[in-house]
């Protein structure tokens, strides 16, 4: 059975992915700021530290063997007006949501150029679709993410490897319930449901469905699509 890691898997939407993987039977690592104490297979690392990223990917090896699946969902969030963004914020959450992905990206290639056969699945926001008031640095760096995505799947289609993007629309997880803490989230989550076709809040669990299927053999056609979960918003 293939290995896989999943970044942000100690909470909310990557910590759904990680489970749902599990339950289909993948070997499933976790890379997180603070992942879980009792799982054997998590290991505390910054997305943004080549170091840190490439020492816990090689405990990683130790453990389990090449890693041909990699899933992209740590992320960091924030709210201020463009004007209030200081530089060291702006940098800080470009370097979280897309610095982050070149690192693990780099770290897991040689396994999935090795195996010939790979999955990346980064995990970016319908606000790089939509854009999003007062989260300039967010949307700039998930939208980064999605023509990164791209252009990794043709760059890498041909040595078997498929990259795809997930961008969630407003999923129910601890960064969604901070945000709605914000008044500049533009109203509560009730506020956005009534605005959700499928009126509803989105579940960490849709996402893991989507990652699932696009890291199947079933989906070994699909490459550089950027496939949105979010309840009909942004269509
Ligand atoms: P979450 O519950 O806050 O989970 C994010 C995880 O990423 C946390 O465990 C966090 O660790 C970890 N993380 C943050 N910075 C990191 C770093 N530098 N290195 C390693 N791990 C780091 O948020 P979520 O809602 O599940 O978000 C998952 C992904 O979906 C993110 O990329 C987010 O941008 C994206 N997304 C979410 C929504 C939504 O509505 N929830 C919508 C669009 C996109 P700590 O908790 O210890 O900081």
């Amino acid at each position: 059975m293939k290995n896989a890691v999943v970044t942000g898997g100690g909470s909310g939407i990557g910590a759904a992915i990680v489970e749902r993987l599990r339950s289909e039977g993948y070997h499933v690592a976790i890379i997180d700021l603070n992942p879980p104490a009792d799982d054997p297979l998590a290991k505390a690392a910054d997305v943004t530290s080549p170091d840190q990223i490439a020492a816990a990917f090689a405990a990683i090896r130790e453990q389990l063997g090449p890693i041909t699946i990699l899933v992209n969902a740590a992320g960091l969030d924030g709210f201020s007006k463009f004007s209030d963004i200081d530089f060291d914020t702006w940098r800080k959450v470009i370097d979280v949501n897309l610095n982050g992905v070149y690192h693990t990206v780099q770290a897991v290639l040689p396994d999935m150029r090795e195996a010939g056969w790979g999955r990346i699945v980064n995990i970016s926001s319908s606000s790089a679709h939509s854009g999003q008031p007062y989260m300039a640095h967010y949307v700039a760096a998930k939208s980064a993410v999605n023509g990164l995505t791209k252009a990794l799947a043709l760059e890498l289609g041909p040595k078997g490897i498929t990259v795809n993007a997930v961008p969630p629309g407003f999923i129910d997880t601890p960064m969604l319930r901070n945000a709605e803490n914000h008044k500049n989230l533009g109203g509560t989550v009730e506020d956005h449901i009534k605005r959700t076709p499928v009126r509803r809040v989105g579940r960490p669990q849709d996402i893991a469905a989507a990652c699932a299927f696009l890291i199947s053999e079933d989906a070994g056609y699909i490459t550089g699509q950027i496939l949105g979960v979010n309840g009909g918003r942004n269509t």
